[in-house]
């Protein structure tokens, strides 16, 4: 998606230790018009598959699957990291390890909103070495629904989330595919 990779380059940072920094436009400042394009390129993507709800992770998930949720027509809903009390119903967990803060973390999501018979779509802001998405699907897994497909807004391709996804059979689709952030340099995946 070209338009994302060209706010990639003007507005990411790049951090030590392989981590792209995106606060200006998607993990904490929001750029809606980005976001909404970013929501229609998923529809595109996923139409054909019969998407019946999106599953995302907080936070930084949750801007680009609602975009796609609201293009696609279906619900959105995010596993939560920390268990609220108000979150007291059946719920669905596991634990995924995060590249970013480097510990093993659960997540949940309530039982009620994920059934036997839905087709997911799940949606993160970033594929590192995919345990997010993993953890996700596990999660799918646990209420007997289907994994459609699993959409990335960017993915870092120097790392093997991609390619585990695949193995397990997933399919997987990213907005932009980094090839390596090298000395502070941000290089593209250049596709067809
Ligand atoms: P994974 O589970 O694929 O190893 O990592 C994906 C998760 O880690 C995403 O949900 C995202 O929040 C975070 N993450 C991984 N790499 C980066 C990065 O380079 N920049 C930012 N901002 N978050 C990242």
């Amino acid at each position: 998606m070209e338009l994302l990779k060209e706010t990639i380059q003007q507005e990411g940072r790049v951090l030590g230790e392989g981590v792209l920094k995106v606060d200006k436009f998607l993990t904490h400042q929001i750029d809606p018009v980005l976001m909404q394009k970013i929501g229609e390129e998923f529809k595109e993507l996923f139409q054909n598959e019969g998407v019946t709800k999106i599953v995302t992770i907080e936070s930084s998930g949750i801007a680009p699957a609602v975009f796609a949720g609201l293009s696609m027509g279906v619900p959105v809903i995010f596993a939560r990291k920390a268990k609220s009390l108000t979150l007291n119903d059946e719920l669905l967990t596991t634990t995924v390890y995060s590249f970013t803060k480097q510990v093993s973390s659960d997540i949940s999501i309530s039982n009620q909103f994920l059934e036997q018979g839905d087709k997911v779509l799940i949606i993160d802001d970033f594929l590192a070495n995919g345990q997010a998405a993993l953890g996700l699907a596990d999660l799918c897994q646990q209420a007997g629904a289907d994994v459609a497909g699993i959409g990335i807004v960017i993915e870092k391709s120097f790392q093997n989330g991609r390619d585990l996804l695949i193995q397990k059979g997933y399919r997987v689709e990213s907005l932009a595919r980094i090839a390596s952030l090298h000395e502070g340099v941000i290089e593209f995946i250049e596709e067809e």
